[in-house]
């Protein structure tokens, strides 16, 4: 059985806590490996390892830091299908999905390569006579990400590249459910030239967490993954005094107009609801449908989630893969059972699908509810699977309203050709990423991505300059160089004369 230890201060090491975790093969339900889980103990040396290597990397250019982000670049390209792979099968997801995921998480690794420019301080000549002052952004420390199972790869490119190319040195605590991609991460980065210490990963669950947070020498905490646990992150975290940012769970809607080309709003509820098997944070799982769009979305939308092929994530002809694990495939399955007892219909039904010669994996076939109410649990809560939730609306204000008083406040999207009402849907819309024809609006590597309400605690965005403010702290000097003036003990407010 192939044991899965940590990665810390460049080196593969073996676990020491005693216990682990199973790793399984999502398709097939076999156990591909055993991940450690670590103690309190290794996590504490790992920091002391990231912070002994701290001021060296800190000193270090960013032009040179740069330098090995673009050979990391390189790397990550020319392993591409390899981290494909491993992401397929320990998450489940369809290998040109993975690899879409792993591009999505270079783009942040590109725009990090940029560090030189985005470290450029601000600079004002005679902020007084004869005295200048200089704004600089200077490295936190330690920083730590602790990251979900649904983008083993993307979510941790997030962070990393980001906190490193600003100077401080990482912890990453991956899914204990699909550990192998940032371990692989972390053995490229140090290819690619990055010191001993820098970049680690320490695999683990609550305990590794909580170790995290506890730790002192932590300045600040990334955090992706669901709402319960981000929120106690987050005030855990900030109660000792780092600084945290959560970004959690989700419940996207998109509203579908009668003006919309409903062939095009169809096909891209497909891909937003049933792609990944739903298990996206950016997911759509709420169609809400405007007046008349209602009765013909559903006819065009029925025979396609019939149709949609659900197969093994390296079969090239599947389109949606298993779910992540036998517990995650169970709770979305009772959901699927608590909708059709609160009375909603259950137009596909992707209970019963069987797949010869994957009988053990966690496979869902697609389900489309209509008819469901905004009161029902089904709606209420994220389901995270193949499950898509139709809501009649009678017109756009109460559609937009559906929005805004949902708890969740991730992406959401309208599909219309009413310039009008995008406008006022863009502009009056409580989330923190919207769509207009576009399903899925994760923002690219040089914006940032974030969402409001109950889906992100913390005031900073992820990636882009946000990442930059986040991982960095500002300093501001006033100086002068008086030739011979000496005016005496000054005791009101220097002010301009
Ligand atoms: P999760 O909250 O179960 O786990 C996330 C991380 O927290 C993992 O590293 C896990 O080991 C750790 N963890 C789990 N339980 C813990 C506990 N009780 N105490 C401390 N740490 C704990 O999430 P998941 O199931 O891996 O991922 C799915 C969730 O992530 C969904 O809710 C999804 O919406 C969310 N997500 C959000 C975004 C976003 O950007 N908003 C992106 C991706 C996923």
């Amino acid at each position: 059985m192939r044991e899965i230890g940590h990665f810390i201060g460049g080196k593969l090491v073996p676990g020491s806590s005693g216990r682990s975790g199973n790793v399984h093969n999502p398709a097939t339900g076999e156990v591909s490996a055993k991940v450690a889980l670590a103690s309190a103990a290794e996590v504490h040396k790992a920091v002391q390892v990231a912070a002994e290597a701290f001021p060296g990397w800190a000193a270090t250019p960013p032009l040179l830091r740069a330098r090995i982000l673009f050979k990391f670049k390189a790397l990550i390209e020319a392993h591409h299908d390899e981290l494909g792979k491993i992401i397929t099968s320990e998450h489940g997801k369809i290998f040109e999905d993975a690899k879409g995921s792993v591009t999505r998480g270079l783009e942040v690794v590109e725009f990090a390569c940029g560090i030189p420019h985005l470290l450029r301080g601000d600079f004002t000549e005679n902020v007084g006579r004869g005295i200048d002052s200089w704004s600089v952004r200077q490295p936190l420390g330690v920083c730590a990400g602790i990251t979900p199972f649904n983008f083993p790869a993307m979510v941790p490119m997030w962070m990393f590249p980001m906190a490193i190319a600003c100077g401080n040195t990482f912890i990453l605590k991956p899914s204990e459910k699909d550990p192998s991609t940032s371990m692989r991460l972390a053995e490229l980065a140090r290819e690619a030239g990055l010191p001993d210490g820098v970049l680690n990963v320490v695999n683990g669950d609550k305990e590794a967490v909580d170790a995290i947070l506890n730790d002192p020498t932590i300045q600040a905490v990334s955090f992706v993954g669901s709402t319960a646990v981000g929120e106690y992150i987050y005030r855990t975290g900030c109660a000792s005094g780092k600084r945290v940012q959560a970004l959690c769970g989700a419940k996207n809607h998109m509203i579908v107009m009668p003006d919309a080309d409903l062939d095009m709003a169809a096909d891209a509820l497909m891909g937003a609801a049933y792609g990944s098997a739903g298990e996206r944070c950016m997911a759509v799982s709420v169609a809400v449908t405007v007046g008349k769009a209602g009765d013909a979305l559903m006819k065009k939308l029925e025979p396609k989630v019939r149709a949609l092929k659900v197969g093994p994530g390296l079969d090239p002809e599947s389109e949606m893969g298993p779910l992540v694990t036998r517990e995650h495939y169970e709770k979305v399955r009772g959901y699927v059972d608590l909708g059709v007892k609160e009375g909603a219909k259950l137009v596909v039904d992707g209970r019963d699908l069987k797949l010869q010669g994957y009988e053990k994996g966690y496979f869902l076939g697609g389900c489309l509810f209509d008819e469901v109410k905004p009161s029902m649990r089904i709606y209420k809560e994220e389901i995270f699977g193949p499950v898509l939730s139709v809501v009649r609306a009678n017109d756009f204000d109460s559609a937009l309203q559906l929005v805004n008083d949902h708890e969740y406040g991730n992406g959401a999207a309208i599909f219309t050709r009413d310039g009008d009402a995008a406008r006022a849907f863009a502009q009056g819309v409580k989330a923190g990423m919207v769509g207009v024809n576009v399903p899925i609006p994760v923002p690219m590597a040089f914006h940032s991505f974030g969402g409001w309400k109950r889906s992100l605690f913390g005031d900073r965005n992820a990636y882009g300059t946000e990442a930059v403010g986040f991982y960095t702290k500002l300093k501001t000097t006033t100086a002068r160089w008086p030739t011979g003036i000496r005016a005496g003990a000054e005791f009101v407010m220097p002010t301009m004369r």
